[in-house]
C-alpha cells in the first residue's frame, strides 16, 4: 500500500490546495521567514536530548524524520517539536501518523508534541479514534492528489505564512 508522506498529512489538516501543490514537488518559497523561524526553532530547542531518526520504509512512500526518540521505562516516545501550537490539530494528527506508521514495523510508541515557546506538553496516542480519522484522510489525500487540477485557494489564516502565496494570491 502506498501511504502518504508525514508532511501531507500536516498540509491536509491546513489546506487541501497546499497537499496537492506539495504533490506537484513545487516547493513552498524556502524565504517565508516563517518557515526559517520554524527551522530555528527545530533545529535549537532540546537540542541536548535531540535524537533525529530518519526512518525509510522503501514499500510506503514518504520517510519519516522524527525529532525525539527516547524510552521511558518500557515505553518508546517519539516527540516532535514545533513552533507553536497554533496548528496543534496538524500536528496531532502528523504525530499519530508516525505512530501508525511505526505500529505497522512493529513498534508501539507514544507520542509527545513539545512547543518550547509555550512551554507545552501534549500527549498523543493512537487511539481507535484517531486511527479511523487517519484512514479517512489518507484516502482524501490520494482523491486530492488524482486530481488533475489544484483545489481552488480559500483564504485562512494560514495563508499569511504560506510559502505558496504567490502561487495562491500573486
Ligand atoms: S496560500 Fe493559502 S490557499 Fe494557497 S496553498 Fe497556502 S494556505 Fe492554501
Amino acid at each position: 500500500m502506498t501511504l502518504p508522506s508525514p508532511t501531507l498529512i500536516w498540509y491536509y489538516y491546513i489546506c487541501p490546495r497546499e497537499v496537492w501543490l506539495m504533490s506537484r514537488h513545487l516547493e513552498p518559497y524556502q524565504a517565508n521567514p516563517f518557515i526559517e523561524l520554524g527551522r530555528l526553532i527545530s533545529n535549537e530547542a532540546y537540542a541536548k536530548e535531540r535524537k533525529e531518526v530518519i526512518i525509510q520504509t522503501p514499500e510506503q512512500s514518504g520517510g519519516m524524520v522524527i525529532d525525539l526518540v527516547k524510552t521511558e521505562g518500557a515505553e518508546v516516545v517519539v516527540a516532535e517539536v514545533k513552533k507553536s501550537s497554533r496548528f496543534e490539530k496538524s500536528a496531532r494528527m502528523q504525530l499519530a501518523y508516525y505512530l501508525m506508521r511505526l505500529k505497522m514495523l512493529g513498534i508501539e510508541a507514544r507520542g509527545e508534541l513539545l512547543f518550547p515557546k509555550e512551554r507545552k506538553k501534549v500527549t498523543v496516542e493512537l487511539t481507535e479514534d484517531i486511527k479511523e480519522e487517519l484512514k479517512i484522510a489518507i484516502d482524501e489525500i490520494k482523491r486530492i492528489i488524482e486530481q488533475d487540477r489544484a483545489p481552488k485557494p480559500k483564504l485562512i489564516k494560514f495563508c499569511k505564512k504560506c510559502g505558496y502565496q504567490e502561487l495562491c494570491w500573486a
